[in-house]
């Protein structure tokens, strides 16, 4: 047997008094540094492709699957999705990372709506809950003080500070559990990107299209619809959309305001009747001006709701009318908006949505969130047969999480950086634990400060040094302390 392989399992579970840490430190220093956790085996000819088998517990589209294993090829694809001794016996030259019993293994989530290019910005200090409508704070319309609009951050290769702001933001995104977000800007070959080619340049930042739309009536909808509001007299102000891309996703803001804004009302009437067309993929951003008899026609005309409470709640001091849309069947995705408003990653996101459904009397079983935010993420992209699941064939955006006590589920809901093993975006080794074996990223691992897994194979790409990086970022939302972002409260 490859002595590497060889190591003690010790259940997570077991509390261990120092003594037996020490006694344990002897006995497992024998053996594999990842004796706790997780067993690793090289390939048997790292020369060759044969990919690498890891088993754990899997969060699958059919549900939680125990002592399973999948094989991500060389390739970055997911190959055979089995359980886990018939695939060690199917690819015995495989490497092989055995977790099983003490991690689970999610697919990474699918954040479907960001502002990547402004997301490394705090909310500003005049942050508050009493917009009726986002042009109020916008451009300060009904006697409203304007919150300012961060500067773009644009990647350019020899602009080292925006780059690691950027690369920062990818890499926070990921530490809190994304693996895809969608929104204009971001670096090539961090995170997966997803946005509209529009530029030279944009196929290799954005590995998919949707059309998204900030914007999709008018940039002054409360101006435009003034006398529509006060008299009642229709106005003219058609939908800005492309007929001719209607092979993907079209994903707007639409009804981002109070209930009671009757320019956001009027956003969601002309969308819901817009959607009736049924000629591609619809999705709403916000939709906080909702209710019941939309979430009627947002079942029947299957328009996914991409919810992202936190900022909603800090900018208008509502949100959707959870128990209703869950109610009428509305499938809903989980995403942050951005930093200046929003969460600072998907894990923060499922925290304030949880919250938000438990003021509105409900609560969302952790399955159902985890589906928010993976699967319906990629509905709403229009691209869930591209990813947001763990099946043969899409590309290996894995996260794989310490298994605390109970629902796997909730490991990876929950997880802290510290309970991060690894994670892979396109098969490679992005984030990887320092309990697990070097040999998993082929790529150099570089240890941030304040963060607990390796970075692997990302700064060298963009040219920054680690010192660069740290002095690039001091000053922006930080990988993984979050007690800066906006509030998630909903009044009482
Ligand atoms: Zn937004």
């Amino acid at each position: 047997m490859d002595q590497s392989y060889q190591s003690i399992r010790i259940p997570t579970a077991l509390a261990l008094t120092a003594g037996a840490i020490l006694m344990l430190g002897v006995v497992a220093s024998a053996f594999a540094s990842s004796a706790q956790t997780c067993m690793f085996k090289p390939m048997s000819d790292d020369d060759k492709p044969f990919g690498l088998v890891v088993g754990a517990d899997i969060l699958l589209p059919e549900g939680k699957m125990e002592d399973y294993g999948i094989h991500i090829r060389f390739n970055g694809s997911i190959g055979a999705v089995a359980k886990f001794d018939e695939l060690q016996a199917d690819y015995p030259d495989s490497a092989v990372l055995d977790c099983r019993g003490n991690a689970v293994l999610s697919p990474g989530f699918v954040n479907a709506h960001e502002h990547p290019a402004y997301s490394y910005a705090f909310p500003d200090k005049n942050l508050n809950p009493n917009y009726l409508h986002r042009d109020e704070w916008r451009l300060g319309v009904n006697d409203k003080a304007s919150l300012p609009i961060p500067k773009r951050y644009e990647f350019q290769p020899n602009d080292s500070k925006q780059s690691a702001a950027l690369v920062s933001m990818e890499l926070r995104h990921l530490i809190g559990g994304a693996t895809t977000i969608a929104g204009s800007g971001g670096v090539p070959g961090v995170i997966r990107n997803v946005n509209l080619h529009k530029r030279l340049g944009d196929s290799e930042l954005y590995d998919a299209e949707v059309e998204s739309a900030t914007f999709p009536f008018s940039f002054r909808a409360v101006e435009e619809l003034k006398e529509e509001c006060s008299t009642g007299t229709p106005k003219n102000l058609p939908l800005r959309i492309d007929s001719n891309l209607n092979f993907m996703a079209y994903i707007p803001h639409v009804g981002e305001g109070r209930y009671s804004s009757c320019t956001a009302r009027a956003e969601v009437t002309r969308y819901l009747q817009h959607v009736q067309l049924r000629d591609r993929r619809y999705s709403l951003i916000h939709g906080i001006a909702t209710d019941v008899s939309d979430y009627v026609l947002m079942q029947n005309y299957d328009v996914t709701l991409v919810w992202s409470p936190r900022s909603n709640l800090a900018l208008y001091g509502e949100t959707i009318d959870i128990a209703s849309a869950l109610e009428q069947g509305v499938k809903i995705a989980l995403s942050t908006d951005w930093s200046p408003s929003g969460s600072f990653n998907m894990r923060e996101e499922v925290k304030c949505a949880k919250h938000a459904a438990i003021e509105a009397g409900i609560e969302i079983s952790s399955e159902m969130l985890w589906q928010m935010s993976t699967i319906n993420g990629a509905y709403a992209l229009g691209l869930e047969d591209r990813f947001g699941k763990i099946k043969s064939g899409l590309p290996a955006d894995l996260i794989l999480v310490q298994h605390k006590e109970g629902d796997p589920y909730d490991s990876v809901l929950t997880a802290t950086h510290e309970d991060i093993l690894a994670a892979w975006v396109n098969g490679q080794v992005i984030l990887l634990s320092e309990m697990l074996d070097d040999r998993l990223s082929n790529q150099q691992c570089l240890i941030l400060d304040g963060v607990s897994p390796r970075v692997c194979g990302v700064l060298e790409k963009f040219n920054l040094s680690e010192m660069e990086f740290q002095n690039s970022v001091k000053d922006i939302v930080p990988l993984v302390d979050t007690t800066r972002q906006a509030p998630c409260e909903v009044p009482g």
